[in-house]
């Protein structure tokens, strides 16, 4: 792996570490978070881990998620620690953008910065740089990291946990991105004791009856498709936030299930948040999503999945997207599953 002799060299001796992740992380993020703070920790570095906006309480389980600071709730923690970071890692991220203000702590050339991600399009940030756009998952890439450090497997059972979390969710439950290299990490971590049916039901199985009723209403109120465009919609709007009491991560994962209708090909999920518009994006097969969502709606991510905003209404929002559809119109109909 190359520079990775210099990382060795850099956390030879105990550091300051920071490790930030993306506004409103996921799965990924929050689990190779975890596992590289807990590695850290474990080789003596003191480490504190920051996202710019909250977690889904699904994840609430996760070993060491508790040390975690938030900033849009609460800076003091990060404001002092700032005052003292050595080495900055930067996961499952590849744009300052994605982290917003925060980007104040790790904006320094002082900072010894380690980059490890798999996003379309990396911005040329970090002194080592870990980008593989092929993988998976950040998650994988960590235990790339891990074990192209340590020259051995893992040995920690908690660390496993968190790395098969960020593999599991960013793979669609092993749906897609999958490989034969990652089925073989994946071997690795059950090996360490994991029990992956209990991560599995925290994850996925613990819906209230609100989120339920909830998706009930996307399907039967909220959602269209477009059958010319292979597309389909689900818009949520400030009401219907309101009524259904809607929290972070209470939206999460609905946009998939548009790809259930066997002619879409194209998902698109608008919430309308109190001041933006947020927009997520999935496609099957070769139709890329990454392009629409940066083109048009300030946004990025993976070829099958991304997603971007817009400050317009939701109305137009919408109106926008119809405009947009007949662009693709050939491209979503000849695209191979
Ligand atoms: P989601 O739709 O689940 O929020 O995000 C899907 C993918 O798109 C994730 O990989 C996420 O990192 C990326 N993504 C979501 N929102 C944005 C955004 O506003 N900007 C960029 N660059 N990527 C985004
Ligand atoms: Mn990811």
């Amino acid at each position: 792996m190359q520079g990775i002799e210099e990382v060795k060299s850099v956390l030879a001796t105990p550091k300051n570490i920071l490790i930030t992740s993306h506004r409103n992380p996921d799965g990924d993020a929050i689990g190779s978070s975890l596992a590289m703070a807990r590695w850290l920790e474990n080789k003596g570095h003191r480490v504190m881990v920051a996202f710019p906006s909250e977690y889904p309480a699904t994840y609430q389980w996760m070993p060491g998620i508790n040390g975690v600071e938030i900033f849009d709730v609460d800076s003091s923690a990060l404001d002092d620690f700032s005052q003292h970071i050595e080495v900055s890692v930067i996961l499952d991220y590849n744009s300052l953008s994605r982290i917003d203000k925060m980007s104040k702590y790790i904006e320094n050339d002082r900072l010894y910065t380690i980059l490890i991600d798999h996003h379309l399009y990396p911005d040329p940030i970090g002194d080592f740089i870990l980008s593989d756009t092929t993988a998976s998952s950040t998650c994988e890439l960590v235990y790339r990291f891990i074990e192209g450090f340590d020259q051995k497997p893992l040995g920690d059972t908690d660390i496993a946990a968190c790395l098969y979390t960020g593999i599991l969710t960013d793979t669609g439950s092993f749906q897609y991105s999958t490989s034969p290299a990652l089925f073989r990490t994946v071997a690795t971590l059950q090996e360490l004791g994991i029990d992956t049916s209990l991560i599995h039901d925290r994850i996925f199985n613990t819906l209230n009856e609100k989120n339920l009723r909830l998706l009930g209403h996307c399907f039967v109120n909220r959602m269209e498709v477009l059958d010319e465009y292979k597309t389909g919609i689900i818009f949520l709007n400030k009401h219907d936030y309101q009524v259904y009491d809607i929290q972070r991560g209470d939206t999460e994962g609905i946009v998939n299930y548009l790809l259930k209708l066997e002619n879409v090909k194209l998902a698109i999920f608008i919430r309308q948040q109190p001041t933006i518009i947020k927009i997520s994006f999935r496609s099957k097969g070769d139709f890329s999503v990454e392009e629409i969502a940066k083109n048009y709606f300030n946004g990025g991510g993976h070829r099958n999945a991304s997603g971007g905003f817009t400050k317009s209404s939701l109305s137009a929002t919408l109106d926008q997207i119809k405009t947009i559809l007949p662009r693709y119109k050939e491209q979503l109909n000849k695209s191979i599953l």
